[in-house]
């Protein structure tokens, strides 16, 4: 039973301007998941009105409701999403091709951080005395963190669900109005989220959700005068590409892009959690993870023992139905992505990488519909190779080996991406040590992916700009303002009355 979805703009459900839908299909068996709106320059404008309106109109609701009411509106989003869960998930898990494992992280911490985006909209200081500057019975200051304006965002399908809440939350908390553009692969959780945001009563035109492809829509947003900032998620070419042309207007700008991290296994690791924890890194959600622990580095003196087990272990990884309790891997999420992760592949056996295990089209046991790829292990890969330096998106570890800890450092830190990395070590102090070497925005010790709303996140290098979550999550959405309040009261004592306009006694003569 698939879906029929309808642009979201100024309050209200409607059809693109152009009249003209896309279909959104399951990439586990090709059925039709959902017909969406296909829109275009003129959504987006109609979008970025309704979104200008809403901010400029500084008596209307929006502006008016003040940080409580913000939090308010933003808790009670969190309640419907764990509410609607159960009916939803479904739906998610055929769109985005999400086993039933993930999905259930998803929409647990959908609810869960929402809620910490409200209690960030009446937590985070909007108002900032500034004590150091103040000189009693002169001046006083203070900084107001005032809302950056109308918020273009741009998400990627790998996680449709949370980073629709990584960019809905702090925008609408720091009370700037949003239009949000989901990945033409995965129109369906930021629909739905729509028409939650529509039930609890969002003031129109504070959230707009216009589908539609990359091109069509999302570079119109980006190129708006309307628009005042862009946050987007996806890939470092188009991250660069929405920098260039998002100056032209000087907007603000935050890029979460891709990775190559790299997972370090120390020479002490404890192999029982370090080599299970690196299959997760790496094959967890197929590997269209944008923290994906692709690379791996493991230390010579221990490479058959690892090698081994990691080899082992990959055959009992579970591919299958995503809505499966059983499925450990699901489809990747489109024939695009089979096709350019299956030629990463021959592109790594060219380079003379060692094929250890998987490197296929998985098939057969109701696979065949699906765009599944077997879990690949390439050995002895060369750190400057298209393996280690691409990111690939798929589910391809690369494994390299190092003989010391300086090497290692050095082969983690050859990339143009630092998204992301961990360490795996008994040895706390030294896996530390490590640690503080890697130029990543993100180090795991003895773990990997868990992601802390409570921690900033985002990229060195390459893998972006700015930083997304954490208790200073809405930097990114605030302008600040300095406001200099005089105490003086008198003209006399004033530095400019002095200096330029009190008559001189020789101007008196
Ligand atoms: P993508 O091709 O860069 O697309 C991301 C989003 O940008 C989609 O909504 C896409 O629309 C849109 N888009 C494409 N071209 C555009 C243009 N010229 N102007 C404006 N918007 C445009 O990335 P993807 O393939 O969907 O996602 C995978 C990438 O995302 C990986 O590189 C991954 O590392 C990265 N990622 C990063 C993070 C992070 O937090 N750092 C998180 C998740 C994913 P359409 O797809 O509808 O065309
Ligand atoms: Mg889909």
């Amino acid at each position: 039973m698939s879906q029929t979805y309808q642009l979201y703009i100024d309050g209200a459900f409607v059809p693109s301007e152009s009249g003209q839908t896309f279909e959104s299909r399951n990439p586990y068996d090709g059925s039709l998941v959902a017909t969406a709106s296909r829109g275009n320059a003129a959504d987006i404008d109609k979008a970025v009105q309704a979104a200008r309106r809403a901010f400029d109109d500084t008596a209307g609701p929006w502006r008016t409701m003040g940080a409580q009411g913000r939090a308010d509106l933003l808790l009670k989003l969190s309640e419907k999403i764990a509410e609607h869960t159960e009916a939803w998930m479904p739906l998610e898990i055929a769109d985005s091709g999400a086993t039933l494992k993930k999905a259930q992280g998803d929409f647990f911490l959908a609810a869960s951080q929402m809620k910490y985006f409200s209690k960030l909209a009446t937590s985070y200081p909007f108002k900032q005395p500034l004590d150091d500057m103040s000189r009693a019975g002169t001046s006083h200051h203070y900084l107001l963190k005032e809302p950056v304006g109308v918020c273009g965002q741009i998400i990627p399908w790998n996680f449709p669900l949370l980073m629709a809440i990584w960019k809905l939350g702090p925008a609408l908390a720091a009370g700037c109005t949003v239009v949000l553009k989901p990945a033409e692969e995965t129109p369906v959780s930021a629909m739905e989220l729509a028409k939650l945001c529509h039930e609890v009563g969002f003031p129109k035109g504070v959230v707009n959700v216009v589908t539609g492809t990359g091109k069509e829509a999302g570079e119109p947003l980006v190129q708006h005068p309307g628009v005042d900032k862009v946050a987007f998620t996806g890939s470092t070419e188009i991250g660069r590409h929405i920098m260039a042309e998002a100056a032209a207007s000087m907007k603000r700008v935050t890029l979460e892009c891709g990775g190559k991290s790299a997972n370090i296994i120390l020479d002490d690791a404890d192999l029982d959690i370090a080599l299970d924890g690196s299959l997760y890194a790496v094959f967890f959600h197929s590997g269209q993870c944008c923290t994906a622990g692709s690379r791996l580095l493991i230390p010579k003196s221990r490479h058959d023992e690892i090698v081994e087990r990691l080899v082992e272990t990959t055959r009992h990884i579970r591919l299958g139905n995503p809505a499966e309790k059983s499925t450990d891997m699901g489809p990747v999420i489109s024939q695009k992505q089979l096709d350019r992760i299956l030629s990463l592949i021959k592109t790594g056996q060219a380079e003379g990488a060692t094929l250890l295990a998987g490197g296929h089209r998985a098939t057969g046991d109701g696979l065949d519909q699906g765009y599944f790829i077997e879990p690949t292990i390439f050995d002895q890969v060369d750190p400057n190779s298209t393996l280690a330096q691409e990111e690939i998106f798929g589910p391809v570890l690369s494994l390299l080996p190092y003989t010391d800890e300086a090497e290692a450092v050095a082969i983690a830190n050859n990339s143009q991406y630092g998204l992301a990395g961990a360490v795996w070590s008994q040895d706390q102090q030294r896996a530390e040590r490590v640690a503080a070497q890697l130029r990543t925005g993100t180090v795991w010790i003895n773990e990997y992916h868990l992601i802390n709303v409570r921690a900033p996140f985002g990229g060195y290098k390459q893998s972006g700009l700015g930083r997304e979550l954490g208790p200073n999550a809405l930097d990114a959405y605030t302008e600040t303002k300095h406001v200099h309040v005089d105490e003086l009261g008198t003209r006399d004592k004033k530095f400019w009355y002095n200096a330029l306009i009190k008559p001189t006694s020789t101007a008196a003569k």
